[in-house]
Order: structure tokens, then C-alpha cells, then sequence
């Protein structure tokens, strides 16, 4: 019997003991111990079409659109797809356990979805902040700049990240979802404005200058604007 299943890319290795499927990006990898034979894969793969598939369409789904966390129980953090369960607990509090979310809510809350989108926001605050932290001490060093004075990090519509003359710095909380370089090219963005208040021809050689694969980066922000903001 022939069996068509869908695109994948097989990594075995002698480590792994269970086979796993990993959808990410609209692909799929598949994992797999070394002993296990590749006629023993397909057949497994087989059982697992309409799981893939539905994986995939959602996938495809979250790239064209922005996310709904609450409705499809799942949200983009650094460029990788996170699960995520709502449910009521004695406490209300996000979890972390094995990359995936666990969002309660105390049974005093009134309105769970606010509760819910609150928890969430915090967290997503709480991930990009340390991570903007981290990187901005490395490139303010690069660059030669003295730390910010203030950095803040919340939605905004229409901007990325801002710098002014007090040197202060905001970063968008949707780019909580963006891949690393994407996050690190709109710090060195801000950064760059410490020198030149503006977008001159200075200003991007300043920026090329510490991050020469800018234009891939900020391409892929334009490109994926949408699906990195979400609505609940
Ligand atoms: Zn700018």
C-alpha cells in the first residue's frame, strides 16, 4: 500500500528514544530514534495526518492574520508557537510547564477574558522586557552608549519602538512574537537614534554599521505586522 503523507524533514539521532512531530513555521520535522526504521515512521506518520494538517491550517491562519490567544488557545513568543489553556484555579497566574501556558484565574473573578488577557499581557511584558534588557547592555556596549534612562514596553499601533532626546526608550509588545534578529534590529534602530534624531543617510550607515543584515530584518517585520499583533 502506498501511503501519501505530508511534507517532512526527518532528523534521527541516537539520543532520542520516542518518535515526535514538531509543526512550526508551516513545516514539519519529525523526530526519531536511529533504531527505529523509516517503513516503522511512515506508518506512524500515518495515524497522524489529521492532526499535522489541522496544525498546518491554523499555522497558516496565524501568518495572514492577527492571533486571537483566547479563541485558538495558542500565541507566537519568539518566534515559536506556544499552547496555551485557560482554565479556573485557586489562584489567578500563568505557568510555564514544558513550553506551554498554563493561564488560571481565581473563582472571584468576574470577567475571566479580561482577567485572562491581563495575565497574559503581563507575562509577554515580563519575557520581552528581559530579553530587550539583556541586548540592549550588549549593543549599548557595541555601540559605545551610555544604558538608556528609561525603557518601557507596551502595545502601540503604529510604531515598533521609539527613542527621544532624553533617551528614553518604548518597545512595541508585539514584538514579543518576532524571531530574535527582528527584536534586535529594532533595538539597534532605537539605539542608532541616540546619535541622529532622525532617519538620514547617517543614521542608516550607523545602523548597518552594527547590524549589516538590517534590511532582512526589517523586511520581515513589514511582512509579518499583522500576525504579530493579537486581538482577544
Ligand atoms: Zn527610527
Amino acid at each position: 500500500m502506498s501511503m501519501k503523507v505530508f511534507e517532512y524533514q526527518l532528523k534521527k539521532s541516537i539520543k532520542r528514544k520516542t518518535v515526535a512531530i514538531k509543526v512550526h513555521n508551516k513545516k514539519v520535522t519529525v523526530y526519531a530514534p536511529q533504531f527505529v526504521s523509516n517503513k516503522h515512521i511512515q506508518e506512524w506518520l500515518f495515524d497522524k495526518q489529521v492532526w499535522v494538517n489541522a496544525q498546518l491550517t491554523k499555522q497558516h491562519n496565524i501568518a495572514d492574520s492577527r492571533q486571537n490567544p483566547l479563541k485558538d488557545k495558542q500565541i507566537l513568543i519568539f518566534d515559536s508557537i506556544v499552547n496555551i489553556e485557560f482554565k479556573q484555579g485557586t489562584k489567578s497566574e500563568v505557568l510555564n510547564c514544558n513550553d506551554s501556558l498554563l493561564i488560571t484565574h481565581s473563582s472571584r473573578v468576574k470577567n475571566t477574558s479580561q482577567k485572562y488577557q491581563q495575565l497574559l499581557e503581563e507575562y509577554l511584558k515580563e519575557q520581552l522586557t528581559a530579553y530587550i534588557e539583556m541586548r540592549l547592555a550588549y549593543f549599548c556596549a557595541q555601540m559605545g552608549e551610555e544604558l538608556p534612562t528609561s525603557l518601557k514596553v507596551a502595545i502601540y499601533k503604529r510604531k515598533w519602538g521609539s527613542c527621544n532626546s532624553k533617551r528614553e526608550l518604548t518597545f512595541n509588545l508585539h514584538l514579543i512574537g518576532a524571531p530574535y534578529h527582528a527584536i534586535d534590529y529594532v533595538i539597534v534602530h532605537e539605539l542608532a537614534h541616540l546619535r541622529h534624531l532622525n532617519h538620514s543617510k547617517a543614521f542608516w550607515q550607523h545602523v548597518e554599521h552594527f547590524f549589516p543584515n538590517y534590511k532582512a530584518s526589517s523586511t520581515w517585520l513589514k511582512k509579518n505586522s499583522m500576525s504579530l499583533q493579537w486581538v482577544f
